[in-house]
């Protein structure tokens, strides 16, 4: 009569000869399966799936797992083999499907999730936080804080010694707000008048900046 076991898994009884030995336990085949990268049998519970749903779907053992031919994409938490690896986000990988979740900076090749990198007008490219300041595209490059006063320069020829200065506020509120707008507005102020007048940060506007011209003769003006 030929021997029979019980599964250590399932309590199925069956031949021990139709039986996986693991360690020193004996495993029915519905309960065990193999690794399809090193072939060693394993639980299925300690079998992974890898490529899941794809046609190169495989079952991976956790030592084979740990290895550089596979990964977990840090969105949609999957396993994959390498040639699914598309970049990474702070030390973990992304997945090729899951790239479109991701943007690179156009300078630094970092990559950023969507939605996070911002237009540079000067440069024409979608730059992360750091590389829009090195590329002194932020607003904050060209708009002073409130409380800066540089020196007055003064323009025009006054006989009565009569020079002006005006504040002039500009705002960008409501629907219509649009941050590239107000930065090309204030670059275009910045980069033809930056001699005659600076740009500064006032309270009372939340979206615009006040425009502040140095001492002119009405004339000038
Ligand atoms: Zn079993
Ligand atoms: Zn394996
Ligand atoms: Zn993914
Ligand atoms: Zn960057």
């Amino acid at each position: 009569m030929k021997q029979q076991k019980e599964c250590a898994y399932c309590g199925y009884v069956c031949k021990k000869e139709d039986m996986y030995l693991i360690g020193d336990e004996y495993y029915c085949l519905d309960c065990v399966g193999i690794c399809d990268n090193c072939g060693s049998i394993e639980l299925y519970g300690d079998l992974t799936i890898v490529n899941y749903g794809r046609d190169d779907q495989r079952y991976v053992c956790s030592d084979c797992l740990n290895t550089d031919s596979f990964f977990q994409c840090r969105s949609c938490d999957e396993y994959y083999t390498s040639n699914s690896y598309w970049g990474s986000y702070l030390g973990s990988p992304i997945c090729e499907h899951c790239s479109e979740n991701y943007e690179v900076c156009e300078q630094c090749d970092n990559v950023f999730p969507a939605g996070e990198l911002e237009y540079c007008s000067r440069t024409d490219e979608y730059l992360c936080i750091d590389c829009i300041r090195d590329a002194d595209c932020s607003i904050e490059n060209i708009v002073n804080e409130y409380s800066y006063k540089p020196s007055p320069v003064f323009f025009g020829d006054s006989n009565v010694n009569c020079f002006l200065g005006i504040e002039l506020e500009v705002d960008n509120e409501g629907d219509t707000y649009n941050p590239d707008r107000v930065y090309e507005a204030a670059e275009y102020l910045n980069d033809n008048y930056g001699d005659k007048l600076y740009l500064k940060r006032d309270s009372s506007l939340s979206r615009g900046f006040e425009i502040v011209s140095h001492p002119c003769t009405p004339e000038y003006h």
